[in-house]
């Protein structure tokens, strides 16, 4: 599950600006969360961002799966990421990127390449109905390296899509796109899965 993230830790003298995006349920922020422990037990810097929209375990907090959890910065929609001083930070590490706006993943592409520091976005693709968020379309296009992280949909296939359920488990297809409900709300599938009634 946990690739080693031997890549973003040489001292390679252009950054770039990362992009991870995968279904719900995939493990984002374990490896967000590994990566910053790697970058600190080299005695370097990370600058950690969430969204401010997901409270599921608290604002500002970037909770792994397998329960570990980091106080984090926030970002919403009026956050402006090259306001910021980043000082002698080695990577910026930003989870829930699917909801930030276009505007913020510029300032990302402009951060990595005129500051060069390293950006690394975890995020969904699309939402349960298969549309894509914004801020994910605009990450897919600007990011330097996009890489998709796997899981699998409950047929065996490789899940690419989530659904949202209700209490019930049973499928909603209609809805807000963003509606927080926790990780069980969800569920990676297939595309074949998706389209199945
Ligand atoms: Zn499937």
């Amino acid at each position: 599950m946990l690739r080693a993230p031997v890549p973003y830790l040489t001292d390679t003298p252009m950054a770039k600006l990362f992009f991870r995006y995968a279904a719900m349920n995939s493990g984002k922020s374990t490896q967000l969360l590994q990566i910053a422990n790697n970058y600190e037990s080299m005695d370097k810097k990370v600058a950690l961002y969430t969204s401010a929209i997901d409270d599921r375990y608290g604002v500002g907090m970037i909770t792994s799966r397998l329960n570990i959890q980091r106080e984090s910065n926030t970002f919403d929609a009026g956050f402006d990421f090259l306001a910021h001083d980043y000082g002698d930070t080695a990577c910026v590490l930003i989870d829930e990127a699917q909801f930030m706006t276009p505007e913020q993943a510029q300032q990302l592409h402009r951060l990595a390449h005129s500051r060069n520091i390293p950006v690394i976005c975890f995020g969904l693709r699309t939402d349960f109905q298969g549309h894509p968020f914004p801020g994910s379309a605009w990450l897919l296009s600007l990011a330097d390296d996009v890489e998709e992280i796997k899981t699998i949909c409950h047929c065996g296939r490789k899940a690419t899509m989530h659904i949202r359920i209700d209490g019930a488990g049973k499928r909603v297809k209609e809805g807000p796109q963003v509606e927080i409900g926790g990780e069980a709300r969800y569920r990676a599938v297939c595309g074949r899965c998706f389209h199945k009634d």
